[in-house]
């Protein structure tokens, strides 16, 4: 726990734990155009490495290139909705392999604090109001929360009084209600912390089609409660250094690759590594969500491919 993240500590180079994923040799150094040398990839999963459970074009190829060359590969989500290890085995379904341990989702950060009972997020045993995806509920249970969730009801029904939890957890949750916001406000109201599993307003839905992701009903619970809330996933400083710990990867020579300018390439700047940004149009214009500039990345491409063909150039 060296870190203080509550991950375990990294494991030696070259174990050959992940020969079955791709052959990763002992650690090399790859040239990816005006990126320079690097010795570790970061790559986002949604609008990067897939688009909803589709391999990008040239996604499998680029990593098993630089698997190929010894480059540490491994995969930071912000995607609310399950522990990373269920990505992980999607990933492997669509055609690129990849070990569990090789996969890190803002879930896990929660329940890796929780097991090492450090109280970073969530305390064991401690309830929480968990307004998220069963298989949330489910993963924070097994590392040992007290999860709370909201009772189903009518809208004409009395509207919910406060839990006694003294944290609101909030992830993708397509059962939301008003009356689940009205339980968390009130809970938050009471005194307890807000948690957003990302910040992410909005989520890509395919052709330009956005739907609410969990910064956008964390921000409405922070508006109804004046809590502030959280941020566990991407763009947070503590999100980057645990996939750097987990993955064994060196600060300075790792890239971080997404399409979002305000939690890949923002975060990944903040976190003192070199990025890539996946310029899909979606964020080409308009400012970050707290109405900051969109940041440059040491390399700007408009797909995995063009990314691929600036392999040792
Ligand atoms: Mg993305």
């Amino acid at each position: 726990m060296a870190d203080g993240t509550g991950l375990p500590a990294r494991r030696p180079l070259n174990t050959g734990a992940n020969t079955a994923a791709g052959a990763e040799r002992s650690p090399g150094a790859v040239r990816l155009g005006p990126v320079g040398d690097v010795t570790g990839a970061l790559l986002d999963l949604d609008g990067c490495t897939w688009f909803g459970g589709r391999l990008a074009d040239g996604a499998a190829e680029f990593v098993r290139d630089l698997r190929a060359a010894g480059v540490r590969v491994g995969f930071l989500t912000n995607a609310s909705i399950a522990p990373g290890a269920r990505f992980a085995a999607m990933l492997a379904e669509a055609g690129l392999p990849c070990p569990a341990d090789r996969m890190l989702a803002p879930l896990d950060l929660v329940t890796l604090d929780l097991r090492s009972g450090s109280g970073r997020w969530l305390a064991p045993g401690a309830p929480v109001l968990t307004l998220a995806a069963d298989a949330v509920r489910d993963a924070l249970a097994a590392a040992g929360a007290d999860v709370r969730v909201p009772e189903p009801g009518a809208p004409d029904d009395p509207l919910p009084a406060p839990t006694d939890a003294p944290a609101v957890l909030v992830g993708r949750d397509a059962r939301l209600s008003y009356r689940d916001l009205t339980l968390a406000t009130r809970t938050l109201r009471a005194g307890a912390r807000l948690i957003a599993l990302n910040g992410d307003a909005r989520i890509p839905a395919g052709d330009g089609d956005v739907v609410p992701g969990p910064g956008a009903i964390a921000a409405a619970l922070g508006i109804a409660s004046g809590v502030r809330p959280e941020v566990v996933g991407k763009p947070s400083r503590a999100f980057f250094d645990a996939a750097l710990e987990r993955f064994g990867m060196d600060r300075a020579g790792t890239v971080m690759i997404g399409d979002n300018p305000f939690t890949d390439v923002a975060g990944g700047i903040a976190a003192g590594l070199r990025t890539v940004w996946i310029d899909l149009g979606a964020f080409r214009d308009g400012a970050g969500p707290d109405g900051s500039e969109r940041p440059a990345a040491d390399a700007t491409v408009g797909s995995m491919t063009e990314l691929r063909a600036l392999l040792a150039r």
